[in-house]
């Protein structure tokens, strides 16, 4: 009996959408962790999963009746430049299964051993990137945003090569799907109308069935999709989040965070802040991020625009006009997002100006993203010292006349009688816990150094649940103290 019923869509796209390829068999498949919620949304025994055959799945040691291991075909621009040819280096495709909801979703082994993708690459993937990509993407689907998930984690039992030898280890990702922008350049790459269309009908089919009786279907995925990645990086920056490598092929078409990489959350508010040891010019800096999604798409019309009319110079014009509503789209969401932020039900038109005033008082006086708006939603009455948002401020002075302000403008709120139940809206937006870097440097190495994964699990169960008080764990909620903070993150996966 099959142990996972895989209905396999991609796999049965025209043969040069994939290689297929099998997972090389790893020495000594040991289980870090499991994800048994998620197992269980997908419909799968979470007890077989972690059952020596369900390890030696996920380990890529074994393959289930029903697989149809495949590495994806795509392209994409990698900071700026243009690669016809990248693919799934180091990952492998299982397979799809419908969730319990009906959703179909990939399962995906990140690090499973080298394809035909992977040019000079080993196809591995280390232990600490692994562990990064399971805790960030959990957190982020605990606060709420949409994102690829962690099924599991297993060590390999061998090395892999990188600056230095590091211990091995296999993520399986679950996704909405693979396809990215950079899916689509690799078919444009090649004057490939057909493979696009495929590939196109395919996304409408999967992500976006609406569009598929529109009389313009292709212009409708356009804006569904631009729709979709002006959503996420207005939640991205709500919370402080950096993806630190925006190239087109780690944008997903489905509008999920995808790619954890050198990403990161911020600590202190600063517009510019890069983390990614790779990213020397900025270009993925948080406060460049909608840009560059912009700039993302512009690459993702620009491929389908054999698509969107008969000749090109028709066709522009109708990419153009799509595209010119990114930034509306964006700012809309960002506004609503920091308004209920801030406690705001309302909409007023000086609200634009209290929040970027309240930014640039961050930025000036070094104060934490995340607690400054979790400290906003507090009650005030019985805070001990050190406590208010006012001492998150190297000028608290400053922030005081924003403050000012900032009450000024809840009186005009129908809510204003009612503080306790704003403070409640803005816990549930603001959240206490992030994942942050000093904290994950922590537990990779507690997980390299001494196989202690206690560090891991511990981080996992305070993000599970960002937005609520957990006695006991405050300290998870701080900053990194001046010898704690991670100046750079690397990509190495
Ligand atoms: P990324 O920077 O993770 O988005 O990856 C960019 C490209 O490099 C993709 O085509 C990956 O599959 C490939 N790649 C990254 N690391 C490896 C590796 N260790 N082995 C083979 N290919 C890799
Ligand atoms: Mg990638």
């Amino acid at each position: 009996m099959s142990r996972i019923a895989f209905d396999n869509s991609y796999a049965r796209l025209p043969p040069r959408f994939f290689a297929s390829v099998e997972p090389t068999a790893v020495s000594a498949p040991r289980l870090i962790k499991l994800n048994e919620a998620l197992a269980t949304e997908l419909g799968l025994d979470p007890a077989w999963l972690s059952s020596p055959q369900g390890v030696a799945m996920l380990a890529g040691n074994s393959l289930v009746e029903g697989a149809m291991p495949i590495a994806t075909a795509y392209a994409g621009h990698q900071f700026g430049g243009f690669n016809p040819q990248l693919g799934d280096g180091r990952a492998i495709l299982l397979g799809e299964v419908v969730d319990r909801e009906g959703r179909r979703r990939d399962i995906q082994l990140k690090g499973a051993g080298p394809t035909p993708f992977s040019r000079r690459g080993d196809g591995r993937a280390a232990l600490g990137p692994v562990l990064r990509e399971y805790i960030v993407g959990e957190a982020m689907a605990a606060l709420g945003i949409p994102t690829t998930r962690a099924l599991a984690a297993v060590r390999t039992g061998d090395w892999v090569r990188r600056e230095r030898p590091l211990p091995g280890a296999i993520l399986t990702r679950v996704a909405a799907s693979h396809i990215r922008i950079g899916t689509f350049q690799f078919f444009a790459a090649r004057g490939d109308a057909e493979g696009l269309r495929v590939l196109a009908d395919h996304a409408i089919a999967r992500h976006y069935p609406d569009c598929a009786d529109n009389e313009a279907p292709y212009l409708r995925l356009l804006e569904a999709v631009i729709a979709a990645q002006a959503a996420l990086v207005g939640q991205w920056l709500l919370i402080g989040f950096i993806h630190g490598v925006m190239n087109t092929d780690n944008m997903s078409i489905a509008g999920e965070t995808i790619d954890y990489g050198p990403c990161a959350f911020m600590d202190s508010y600063d517009a510019g802040t890069v983390f990614s040891s790779i990213d020397e010019h900025g270009r993925y800096a948080y406060g460049n991020q909608s840009a560059i999604a912009r700039w993302n798409l512009t690459r993702f019309a620009e491929a389908l625009l054999p698509l969107l009319a008969e000749d090109v110079d028709q066709a522009i014009p109708i990419a153009q006009a799509a595209l010119d509503r990114f930034e509306p789209l964006f700012q809309r969401g960002l506004v609503t997002g920091f308004r209920r932020k801030l406690g705001l039900a309302t909409e007023e038109p000086e609200d634009i100006e209290l929040i970027r005033t309240l930014l640039e008082t961050m930025q000036r006086g070094k104060a934490d993203f995340t607690l400054t708006f979790r400290r906003l939603g507090q009650d005030t009455t019985s805070l001990a010292d050190g406590e208010a948002c006012r001492d998150l401020f190297e000028t608290p002075a400053e922030f005081d006349g924003w403050e000012s302000r900032w009450r000024q403008r809840l009186q005009k709120e129908a809510l204003a009688a009612e503080a306790e139940a704003r403070r409640a809206a803005m816990r549930s937006v603001n959240p206490l816990f992030i994942s942050r870097n000093h904290r994950i440097e922590a537990v990779i190495q507690a997980a390299e150094e001494r196989d202690d994964l206690a560090p891991f699990e511990e981080l996992l169960s305070v993000l599970a649940r960002p937005y609520e008080e957990q006695p006991g764990r405050e300290s998870y909620a701080l900053p990194p103290a001046a010898h704690e903070r991670v100046l750079a993150t690397f990509c190495g996966t």
